[in-house]
Parts: C-alpha cells; structure tokens; sequence
C-alpha cells in the first residue's frame, strides 16, 4: 500500500506506547504505578458536568459557530484578559477540541514548507512533529537544569536563528520539567522575539496549574501581544482532558484564519461541552481549588521520598504536575546509563513504577550527559504514590 510520503514525517506521543505496555503488564495480576500519562484521575466539577448536561437536554445538539458560541468566546476573553493582564476581546478567541489543536493550527497558519520553528526539548513531542509534518524544519532548544529549576539559555536559542526562522514555541509552565521562566528569562524571549520579528506560540497549558506566587505570559510584555499566540485549554485546571476542549487566542487575523482550518477540520467543538466551559469559567471556583490542592498533595509526597532515594535528584516546581528528576547517577549504578528504555522497563518490571523518560518527549540531543524521567503524578493517588517510590527506593538501595 502507498501511503502518502508526508507520514513519514508525522511523529506521535510514545507516551501512549509505554501506558499500554504498563496496561498489558497489569492486566497479568501485577501492580503498577502509574507515572507515566499526565491524564488526570480527578473528577470534572460537578457544576460543569451539570451545566453541559443541562445545554445537551436543551437541545444544543447542533452544530455551533466555527470559531464556538460567542457567549464562551467573550467569556474566555475576559478570564484571559484578567488573568495575563492583556486586553482581548472575543475576535481574538477561536474554541478548539482541546488545547492541542493550536498547535498545527498554529503551524500551518504562519509557517511555509521550509521556514523554521523553534521548539524545546524536551518537550511535549507534537511541536516536533507538527512543524515537520507540515514541511518545516525544527529547530531544538535545551533547558539547563539549575539548583531550584530548569533554565533557558535566550543567547544560545538567538545563536539559532537565522533568516528563515519564523516562530518560537514557548511552554512556559514547561512539560516535562515543570520549569518556569524568571521574569528576566521570559524578558529576554520577548526580546529575541521582538528583535528577529518572530511569532510566538505560547503554549500555556498548565498556566493555572500553579501552587505558588503567580503565572504570567509572555503575550502581556511589551511589543508581545501582536505576535504572540495563546494555546488554551480546560484539560488540566479542570480536569477536563476527555472533553476536548481549548482555544487558540492571539491577533484577529491569525484567529480568523485558525477558525477557518476550524472549518476544514472539525466544523465546530463539541456545542453543548462549550456551555459546561461557561460555567468552569464564570461559576463557583472551589472545584479547581480542590483540583489543585490534591495534586500538591501529590507534589509534596512524591518530591519528599524522590529526595530519599540514592542517585536521584529532583527539585520541586511550583507549577505543572510533573517531576523530572536526574536519574543519571541511578541509571549508571545499574549499568543502564546508555539506554533509557531499558532502564524505564526494568524499573517498571522489577518495581512496578510506571513512568516516562526523557526520550519520549522530543529527539534527544547529542550534547545531553545528563538522564532524565518524567513523573506525572495526575493519575495516581498519594498513597499508591508513597508505595511505589517506596519500592523504587529499595530496588535504588539493592
Ligand atoms: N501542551 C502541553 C504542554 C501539554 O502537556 C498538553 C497535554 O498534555 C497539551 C498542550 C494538550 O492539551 P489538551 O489535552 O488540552 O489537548
């Protein structure tokens, strides 16, 4: 069979791979821990499920506006203005079936075949495949990983520009290492920005994912808001991933033309879904309170026995919910420096620990000395969190 020469280019979420390897290896009466999906065990609102059970009961079964209901655009328009500090009005929201639509919507939008994107990886693995998919070249930046946090480096991402680069992917709130940009490191992404006259797609899926001081965006510096693209999403604050809901916000003219891919792709998200989004945003909030607080329960848990276990060093981030801890030393006790998806097996076999490594969120980087794993603790409960890092300290200590 011919399959069209583009595919060759399209990666995916190995993510996936490795929750149906931990699923066939419990379904044989094992245990397992799992770390490895940031999927959420936590329970919609019942407010939000009430609310669309409510639009779907009334009838709005049909098909909605293409860029969504105007009641939700203006709603999203203002909770964004009020939480960035940028003025939006709703020509400046499109709704999508989730947050990673904007992604290639984003792409496709203002990248030509051959242009360049900026990206991170780590990172989350479909801004690599989206760029390249679409005939762009992507181009990766690192993180330096600091006492308290992971950093990046604005002089090293500048040394990779050149004339054909068009955008930069930004994820402050980053997934998988939970780093956040100081102040001063996010000035200095705007300047670059500014300076070669990118776009920016900020990619601010966990922005209220916080447990500590506040968010910002990048969208509300200086110079930014005309160039820059926010990837919006009710998956994580509302644990609402299953839905498929978010929205693409930035400039009229690149929102006009996603709502017109919106056209092409889906028609419109789902019409009764957007009326439960009205009531996440503009109903009671102790539902995402409770959201948050179990998940820094979780946080606080898992970082204090990661601290205990020899060859593992993990700082704590105040945002996201994902643990990215050094494992280097570990990996070389065992004679597993060389190749992560045999250390990510055994520990699974041999533990139960079930998680993600640094290789499954964008190509490794021939410079990378250093091992990493992604813990996503949305998934699982404190207890079994304590249990299976338990078991993980004693196969560290054997
Ligand atoms: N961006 C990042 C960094 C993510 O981690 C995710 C989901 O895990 C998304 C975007 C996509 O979110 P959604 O599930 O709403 O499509």
């Amino acid at each position: 069979m011919h399959l069209a020469n583009r595919l060759n280019r399209l990666g995916t979420e190995t993510a996936f791979a490795v929750s149906a390897e931990a699923a066939a290896f419990a379904s044989d009466s094992n245990k397992v821990y799992p770390f490895h999906l940031g999927d959420m065990n936590i329970k919609t609102p019942q407010n939000i499920i009430d609310a669309a059970f409510n639009a779907a009961t009334a009838g709005k079964t049909g098909y909605c506006p293409n860029a969504g209901i105007p009641a939700l655009r203006e709603a999203l328009a203002r909770e964004i203005s009020d939480s960035r500090g940028v003025a939006y009005t709703r020509d400046n929201v499109v709704i999508q079936p989730g947050g990673k639509p904007s992604i290639g919507k984003f792409v496709l939008t203002l990248m030509n075949p051959g242009d360049e994107i900026l990206y991170p990886t780590p990172g989350y693995p479909i801004y690599e495949s989206q760029i390249e998919f679409h005939g762009g070249r992507a181009i990766p930046y690192g993180f330096i990983e600091g006492h308290k946090n992971f950093e990046l480096d604005p002089g090293a991402i500048e040394d990779s520009i050149t004339p054909r680069t068009r955008a930069l992917i930004y994820n402050d709130l980053h997934n998988p290492t939970g780093a956040e940009s100081s102040s001063e490191e996010m000035a200095a992404i705007a300047e670059l920005a500014i300076k070669h006259n990118l776009f920016v797609l900020s990619d601010e899926a966990y922005f209220d994912i916080r447990y500590a001081s506040e968010s910002q965006s990048i969208a509300a510096l200086p110079g930014m808001k005309e160039r820059t693209v926010i990837l919006y999403t009710f998956s994580k604050k509302f644990a609402m991933t299953g839905w498929r809901l978010g929205a693409t916000i930035g400039p009229k003219p690149i929102v006009d033309c996603v709502a017109k891919l919106n056209v092409n792709d889906e028609s419109c998200s789902n019409h009764f879904i957007q009326y439960g989004a009205i009531e996440a945003l503009t109903g009671p909030q102790d539902g995402p309170l409770e959201i948050r607080q179990t998940l820094q329960k979780r946080r606080d848990i898992a970082v204090a026995v990661l601290g205990t276990i020899p060859g593992v060093r993990c700082y704590k981030p105040n945002a996201t919910f994902y643990l990215f801890p050094n494992v280097t030393n570990l990996m070389k006790s065992k004679g597993l420096y060389d190749d992560y998806e045999k250390f990510r097996q055994r520990v699974m076999y041999e533990t139960g620990v079930s998680f993600c490594t640094r290789a499954h969120f964008g190509r490794v980087q021939d410079n990378e000395s250093q091992r990493y794993v992604r813990l996503a603790y949305s998934g699982i409960e404190a207890n079994e969190i304590e249990e299976g890092l338990g078991n993980l300290k004693r196969w560290a200590q054997e």
